[in-house]
């Protein structure tokens, strides 16, 4: 069947709208969120409207509906990502929110000394809650390094381990460069060192395929916004051992099996890492979106996005003074970033932002990464599976002149 992004519009009524006097809305900012198709709006809205409760406590029709929905929810993620029980799947409220439980709770039994290896390439959200942990309990904290065409160094990471090598925290994909790690790889090479690996997940689960068996990760973390779905869930998978033999980081209801005034005992997983009342419709909303990207196919997307990076590279990279970051055009998830010499990158975010364009600008949460590449900031321009050659078209007419007028 022929990938029709037109047809596939439809569904997004958010994206049929103009802004700034009459200009058509080109929404080039998915990689900080996607936008959701009335399937998953709907789904939450009946939720809301039929079947809202909490999951898990009541013994009535409502609560027994919504607690069958949630753990379907569970299993659509499970076979999403090839997981092999439903209880490694524990819904967390984001990658944010699944990367610091990592942290807390395999943290824990780390002693000072002990090492953990993370990249340039990291996210804030995958640099910070290690730099907390290595603060807290004296640890150090490794630099994988990234080369000038935007990949990871894979030849340091044989020395970067050792024995007190405790976890490898890397991405799958970065956010700003759109460079494909080999996880498989990494993962092969922390584990003959005795470490194990959390992949971050965030900007790799909507452009293609995961397996969590065939990657080998001990643990997997993604947010569900970045795939069509809602704000306010996310995932954290974890291989059952490890999960069962981590003590819990929030406490509260629902993750314990009895409390005392002398203390408490946790409950069996997933429960022990989903305190408190869950993002119970989020859930929901997110077994739409992956079921709906999954119609589609995850694999035509991936090559409708190639077809656009493509383009678009091919179409900005012999303006005056731009540099792109990252790999080949092959190499890449559907993002490019770029800075254009002489122009601040918010400037120009704006001046699109007047002819239509939604494109981010900034340091992308990865100010480690600008600092490797010594730019302060970039103008990213990520796609999707609603976004049309005709877009991409447009947006390379139009960058120049922009360029021309801040200049
Ligand atoms: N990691 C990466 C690679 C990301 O792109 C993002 C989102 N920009 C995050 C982590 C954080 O995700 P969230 O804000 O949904 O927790």
């Amino acid at each position: 069947m022929a990938f029709l992004p037109e047809s596939i519009r439809n569904d997004f009524p958010i994206l049929q709208q103009t802004v700034h006097k009459n200009r058509q809305l080109v929404y080039f900012d998915n990689a900080a969120t996607t936008q959701r198709p009335t399937q998953v709006i709907e789904a939450m809205n009946h939720c809301y409207r039929k079947d809202f409760s909490n999951v898990h406590r009541g013994i009535h029709s409502l609560s027994e509906r919504m607690t069958d929905q949630f753990e379907h929810a569970r299993q659509t993620v499970q076979r999403l990502l090839n997981a092999e029980f439903p209880e490694e799947i524990i819904f967390s409220a984001g990658t944010t929110a699944a990367i610091n439980t990592v942290a807390h709770s395999f943290g824990e039994s780390l002693q000072a000394g002990d090492e953990i290896i993370i990249t340039e390439m990291e996210h804030h959200s995958n640099i910070v809650p290690w730099q907390q942990l290595a603060a807290r309990k004296n640890l150090k904290l490794q630099w994988l390094s990234v080369s000038d065409d935007g990949q990871l160094v894979l030849d340091e990471l044989k020395s970067l381990l050792n024995d007190r090598t405790k976890m490898v925290a890397v991405t799958a994909v970065s956010n700003v460069l759109g460079t494909i790690n080999p996880i498989q790889e990494i993962t092969s090479i922390a584990h003959a060192a005795g470490a194990k690996v959390m992949v971050d997940a965030a900007q790799a689960i909507p452009h293609g395929q995961l397996d969590v068996r065939k990657l080998d990760c001990d643990f997997l973390v993604f947010s569900g916004h970045k795939i069509l779905g809602p704000s306010g869930i996310g995932i954290l998978y974890g291989k059952r051992s490890l999960l069962d033999a981590l003590p819990p980081f929030f406490g509260g209801g629902s993750m314990i099996h009895t409390v005392e005034k002398s203390g408490f005992t946790p409950a069996l997983l997933p429960a022990k890492f989903e305190a408190g009342t869950p993002p119970i419709v989020e859930a929901i909303g997110l077994a739409s979106a992956i079921q709906y990207v999954q119609q589609i196919g995850l694999p035509a997307i991936e090559q409708h996005e190639k077809a656009l990076v493509q383009q678009c590279i091919s179409g900005i990279q012999s303006i005056p003074g731009i540099k792109i970051l990252g790999p080949a055009a092959d190499d890449r998830v559907g993002l490019v970033a770029f800075s254009i010499d002489g122009i601040n990158s918010q400037d120009l975010a704006r001046f699109l932002d007047f002819r239509g364009f939604a494109v981010r600008a900034g340091h992308h949460c990865a100010m480690p990464l600008h600092q490797r590449f010594q730019i302060p900031n970039s103008v990213r321009a990520s796609f999707y599976l609603y976004n049309t050659s005709d877009e991409v078209s447009h947006f390379c007419q139009t960058l120049p002149a922009v360029i021309e007028k801040l200049q």
